[in-house]
């Protein structure tokens, strides 16, 4: 008698959609000023949506949990999950807010961004913590929902035997019952500086990123920092894991976090150890940024392997 089929590990994001309305101008309008810009585009976003297709391109399957409005947003993000072949039984629409939206103006290579977190911020606890989670899964959150929710998500998720990363993005305080319910920490320096308190920038060596890193990862927990060009460094029970940024040809960095976490995440799914993951992770990322767009850049399997990064 063969043994029964244990199904493959999956990704469940826990987190953000938010609708980006871009307007590209070729400087910002001063206070009371009004300035012409191009065509509007509009493009799916947030950092949760953002990370479940990096992870998904990577060819792991993954399902969304959040929240959009009823409205024409919402509906446009359903359809997209299906296209990106992501699992949207956890994505609710309320009717009390609309759907979440970032208002980003680029101009001259800098955006500024204005989040409206609208449907996001109705996430509940008991929602995000009704998760289809099996052993072995893993759960991303960030912090662009309720951190309740990712929390009551993360002890949901650990109680089943499934791995938990905190990408601790946009820089803010974090719970310290949330740090304790994570096993890997993904946070860029300045989200490393904000949490750890330590002085680290982008001009701080390895040793002094990797010193803040180790003050986070306590009780088994890995830390991730992620270095821009300069790559990503990881420290965990073994050490410190340093892997070096890819050179290459910027369009647009937009995203480069979340394609770093969706694709560490799809690496570690399907069996990578830290290392490895770590340099997938990087490698993806580089691509992505290679690529206009947040989601829309994320790359697949078949490109990533063909780019020889
Ligand atoms: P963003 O806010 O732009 O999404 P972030 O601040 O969260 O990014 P970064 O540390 O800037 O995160 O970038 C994440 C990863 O993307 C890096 O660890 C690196 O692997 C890759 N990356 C970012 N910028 C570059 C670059 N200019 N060249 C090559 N790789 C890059």
């Amino acid at each position: 008698m063969s043994a029964p089929k244990v199904p493959a590990p999956k990704i469940i994001v826990v987190g953000s959609l938010n609708m980006d309305l871009i307007v590209r101008t070729p400087r910002r309008p001063e206070t009371g000023e009004t300035v012409m810009g191009e065509d509007l585009q509009v493009l799916p976003g947030g950092k949760g949506l953002n990370q479940a297709v990096a992870a998904a391109r990577l060819g792991v399957s993954t399902q969304m949990v959040g929240r959009v409005g009823e409205d024409d947003f919402g509906r446009r993000f359903l359809a997209f999950l299906a296209a990106e072949g992501i699992g949207s039984d956890g994505v609710r629409a309320t009717a009390d807010a609309p759907t979440g939206a970032a208002v980003v103006t680029l101009a001259g290579g800098d955006n500024a961004i204005i989040v409206a977190p609208g449907a996001n911020m109705r996430l509940t606890p008991a929602e995000a913590a009704d998760l289809p989670v099996a052993p072995g899964d893993i759960c991303i959150g960030q912090l662009e929902v309720p951190t309740a929710a990712t929390e009551a998500a993360f002890r949901r998720a650990r109680d089943a035997g499934a791995v938990t990363i905190l990408n601790a993005a946009p820089a803010q305080a974090l719970p310290p019952s949330l740090l304790a319910v994570t096993d890997i920490l993904v946070v860029n320096e300045t989200e490393l500086a904000a949490i750890s308190g330590a002085a680290v920038g982008a001009a701080s060596i390895a040793d002094d990123i990797a010193a803040a890193a180790r003050l986070l990862a306590r009780d088994g927990r890995a830390v991730i920092a992620t270095l821009g060009a300069r790559g990503a460094l990881a420290v965990d029970r073994d050490g410190v894991h340093v892997v070096a940024g890819h050179a290459v040809a910027v369009v647009d960095t937009t995203g480069a976090g979340d394609c770093f976490v969706g694709a560490l995440a799809a690496s570690l799914a399907a069996g990578s150890g830290l290392r490895p993951a770590l340099a997938r992770a990087c490698a993806a990322a580089a691509l992505s940024v290679q690529r206009l767009g947040a989601a829309p850049s994320m790359p697949t399997t078949a490109e990533l392997h063909e780019s020889g990064l």
